[in-house]
Formats: structure tokens, sequence, C-alpha cells
């Protein structure tokens, strides 16, 4: 059934189908189904329902309003309880909103709800891991890069034989390392810090991230208080980001469109701007 409750732009890069809505103080939500995961749920796009992992960023009701309504709508279709990650410091109160909802509605609220903090390691599968880093914002918050996982052969052994490296290999000798490489980052709102106190964030093969104001005339020192990022921040910071993607997004609704796409175009250098896709 495909019903179109909310909301939803589409942008596929590299395999990979980014799906998502941001305005600030309207609601984000994010998918990524290929890698069976999302981050917020300040709206739940009916199609949301079919991914069972959500890592939330924090728990402005923008970025997670719509939790309810997605964990209910699962058990309503008979699917698995899901997944869901949220800050540590949030989640205690994250559970009893839901108990809340379940005496109000009357229908359990089943998922599995799992506080995380900066430096968590969350193992998705074989190929993929979730890492956690902080990121600065009003409330408790928290980023997550997406990292894919491969063996490969120890370079010390590249010469050697296929029929050497087996018998290694038979005699308990680890042939090979992990090679991990960053390939999503989401940071949910922060301010400019929040970029800047994770490499990976700057190193991912896609980051999705915040440019939440661009007017020159908008004191940087209360935007970054309130824990949000300017288009001066990024342009400060053009030659850091080594991502093929950035997607910018979470605009203020006091802005249209036309004005943050101009602003863009004329501001920011163009090795950065081949790389930067607006979320409007
Ligand atoms: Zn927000
Ligand atoms: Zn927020």
């Amino acid at each position: 059934m495909n019903i179109e409750n909310l909301p939803l732009s589409t942008f596929e890069y590299k395999g990979l189908t980014i799906e998502g809505y941001s305005r600030a103080a309207v609601q984000s939500y994010w998918r990524i189904p290929e890698l069976k995961l999302g981050f917020d749920l300040g709206g739940s796009p009916w199609s949301f329902m079919g991914t069972q992992t959500f890592f939330i960023t924090h728990a402005h009701l923008d970025h997670m309003a719509a939790l309810p309504v997605y964990v209910a709508r699962r058990r309503m279709m008979k699917m698995d309880p899901p997944t869901i990650y949220v800050p540590e410091a949030t989640r205690d109160n994250v559970e009893r909103m839901l108990r809340s909802w379940q005496n109000l509605d009357r229908g359990r609220m089943m998922c599995d709800l799992i506080g995380v903090k900066p430096g968590d390691e969350i193992t998705l599968s074989r190929e993929h891991v979730v890492t956690v880093f902080e990121t600065k914002h009003t409330v408790p918050s928290v980023g997550y890069v997406v990292w894919d996982c491969r063996k490969k052969l120890k370079p010390e052994l590249e010469g050697l034989s296929q029929d050497e490296i087996r018998d290694r290999r038979m005699g308990g000798e680890e042939v090979t390392q992990e090679i991990r490489v960053p390939i999503v980052c989401y940071t949910g709102d922060t301010a400019p810090a929040g970029l800047d106190g994770y490499p990976a964030v700057y190193e991912s093969r896609i980051l999705i991230t915040e440019m939440t104001f661009f007017r020159p005339e908008h004191r940087k020192d209360k935007i970054h208080k309130f824990g949000h990022t300017h288009l001066d921040d990024i342009i400060e910071r053009a030659d850091r980001f080594q991502n093929e993607l950035i997607i910018l997004g979470h605009f203020s609704t006091r802005y249209h469109e036309r004005q943050v796409e101009n602003a863009v175009s004329r501001r920011l250098p163009a090795r950065l701007k081949e790389r930067v896709k607006l979320w409007l």
C-alpha cells in the first residue's frame, strides 16, 4: 500500500537512496532503505514503517514527535518490534512517554529502546557498524556515522602466494584485517563544534547535516548558542570537507527555498558547491 501522508524527497548516490525531509521547527526524518535504517522521526511517512532501526539524534519535537506513531504502526501491521537508539540522557523519559501513549491509546508500544553515548559502537551486520559522536545543541544530542566494514589481506602478506596465505590461515594466523570506511554521517542539529569534534564527519562519503541559517546579518554567536550552523560556518570550513556528497537541510522556515539557493550559489566556493545538495 502506498500512502503519501508526508512530504518526502529522494536522492540516489552510489547505490544508496536517501529519503527525507528536514525543516527547522517543522520536522526532520530520514531513511536509507539499503542500509535498513533511518535517522530521526519528527514525522513518520507511511513507508518508513518498513524500516526496523532508527537512530534519534535528540528529543526536540521536530525530530522525535512521530516515534509513538511509528512504533504503534509496526505493531498494528504485525511487524517485529523496532530498535530505536536515543541519547542515553533521554532514554528513560522516552520510555515514560511511550508508556503514556500506551495508556492513552490502549495499544502496546513494543520496541527495543537503547540509550547511546559518544564513543559507542553498534554492530548492524557483518558489513556495517554505526558509531556515535558528540554534537552541540541545546538538549542532549548525538550524531551517527555508518561505516562499511571489509576484511582485507594484511599488507605485509600481500606478496605471498595463495597457497602460502592459505597455509598460514590453516596454521591459525590472522591473515586479514578490517578496513572501515565511513559512508554516511548524520549530525542532526548541531553548532559547528559538532562537526569539528569528530574527524569522520568530514571524511564520510555522504554527509547529511544542517544549515539552519544563511543571512549575513544573523549573529553567529547566538546561532551557535542555540546549537545551529550558519552558511558562514560551512564556508569557513570549505577545505575540511572531504565528503563526496554534502546534503544541507533543516533550513529555517523564515526562508523561501529560492533565497537559500541564491545565497548558496553566490557564496559557496565552487569546489564545495559541486558536492553540495540542498535538501529543499
Ligand atoms: Zn531541529
Ligand atoms: Zn533541535
